[in-house]
């Protein structure tokens, strides 16, 4: 098992005791220790400057409330939060998550994290999250409105496009994001363009923001699989998850030839053996917002398509070569980790935020099993995020085709870097390795030129 160095083990007790209670804060921390214990031998002003220990503790925390009328005019109150983690790199940015499992540690381990992926963008974006306990599954389109309006009429006073630039996750979409970009403006009075992404794309939105994520982690999955001279063409694939990333990856594991045979909700999961028909995966989850288990009824028995629910079975029984975990965090346990061995996985990809428990992510590693942490592999939203920005900022627009172009180029990049820090760093072929250091030396840099703030 991975140790944290006896120099760093101070930090994570403290960790530990100031944020009680936060077991996701507190095992995407350990993640990043594990990995930093050979930078410090290396490179003492790290520990010399406390920087680390700075970079555990949010530089700002907002908790708000956030009350709504339902349809039927009952008040509902629900918690909002912004972690702004670290502006080391550029203003805060990250996505907002709506979903009842928010609490302040989870915002917290996202923004640890995004800190980290927007490092290794290469892009100056720094680090942050936020979002809401509201649950907007059997929601209006106007109690969906409202609930977006209440939680801006308290956000729009800390962001801004030089402050905070949050963006979807979990539960937002371009029609969460509207409704708040509108409600910003209006309080505002400022058409601020890039102080949101994930827009729509009459005002403002980038061409590939949509796709970027799922994409993104394609282009990573792939390279890790080139490293071998292997590649998609051919393969079973399994995407958990069945929102925006999943979709995604789903169309572009398709393009280069995978066969993706599942995906899932949070009541269960589907299988086509003879293929996802994705035009119908978006019918039902894109447009009708209904279940995945829809699927199944409607190719109907003898198809080659069932469902199975997520009492009676895990996803990750399914038999594939590449898996993509694209759901949400610790879906995928240490036992899921063995059955995907024992079937023959040759590559992980992870396209949620933490997806694998660090026991599935021991099990891939000693297996020899490529994995993709996500901070590496699902760093494409953030970073087509951030080319947004830069057509905000210069009230352009970029075609579809030069966009990916850019994202695919920045996954090479960011593939490689984690790949190349791992070997520099003595741990060939581990890219949670390469990737916590990669990121961490790119925001360590700017705090010792700024001096302890
Ligand atoms: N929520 C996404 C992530 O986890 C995207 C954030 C963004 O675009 O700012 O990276």
């Amino acid at each position: 098992m991975p140790q944290i160095d006896d120099k760093l083990a101070p930090i994570y007790e403290e960790v530990l005791r100031r944020n009680a209670g936060e077991a996701e804060f507190h095992q995407a921390v350990r993640e990043v220790l594990e990995s930093l214990g050979r930078v410090v031998a290396k490179r003492p002003e790290y520990l010399e400057s406390s920087l680390i220990e700075r970079l555990c503790e949010p530089e700002r925390q907002i908790i708000f409330r956030v009350p709504w009328t339902d349809d039927q005019n009952k008040v509902h109150i629900n918690r909002g939060f912004r972690v702004q983690f670290s502006s080391a790199m550029g203003p805060y940015k990250g996505g907002l998550r709506f979903h009842p499992s928010v609490n302040v540690g989870i915002i917290k381990f996202l923004g640890f994290e995004q800190t980290f992926k927007n490092a290794l963008t290469g892009l100056p974006i720094g680090g942050g999250k936020g979002g809401s306990d509201f649950d907007p599954k059997g929601r209006s389109e106007a109690e969906v409105m409202r609930f977006c309006q209440s939680f801006m009429s308290e956000l729009y006073r800390h962001i801004g496009e030089y402050t905070d630039v949050p963006a979807g996750d979990m539960g937002v979409g371009a029609r969460e994001i509207g409704y708040m970009f509108g409600q910003y403006k209006r309080l505002t009075n400022r058409y601020e363009a890039g102080v949101l992404t994930g827009k729509g794309l009459f005002y403002g939105g980038s061409l590939a923001r949509k796709e970027a994520t799922g994409y993104g982690n394609t282009y990573f999955t792939r390279a890790m699989l080139q490293t071998d001279g292997n590649d998609f063409d051919g393969k079973t694939v399994v995407v958990s998850g069945s929102g925006n990333v999943a979709i995604y990856t789903i169309e572009k594991v398709q393009e280069f030839g995978g066969k993706v045979i599942a995906c899932s909700d949070s009541s269960g999961y589907i299988v086509d053996e003879n293929g996802l028909d994705l035009e119908l995966v978006q019918q039902i989850k894109e447009v009708r917002r209904g279940r995945i288990s829809e699927y199944a009824r409607l190719k109907g028995e003898g198809s080659g398509a069932y469902y199975v629910k997520s009492a009676d079975g895990s996803i990750w029984d399914v038999p594939c070569q590449v898996a993509m975990p694209s759901a949400t965090q610790n879906e995928l346990t240490g036992k899921d980790a063995k059955t995907l061995i024992k079937n023959g996985v040759l590559a992980v990809g992870e396209g949620a935020n933490m997806p694998c428990t660090p026991e599935a992510i021991r099990a891939f590693q000693q297996a020899g099993v490529k994995f993709g942490p996500g901070k590496a592999a699902n760093a494409g939203g953030v970073a087509t995020s951030a080319l947004e920005m830069q057509q905000n900022a210069s009230r352009d627009r970029w075609t579809f085709e030069k966009t990916e172009t850019k994202l695919a180029d920045i996954m090479r990049d960011i593939h490689d870097s984690c790949y190349a820090t791992a070997e520099e760093y003595g741990a060939p072929g581990d890219y949670v390795a390469g990737a916590n250091i990669a990121g961490f030396i790119r925001v360590a840099e700017p705090m010792l030129a700024f001096g302890v703030i």
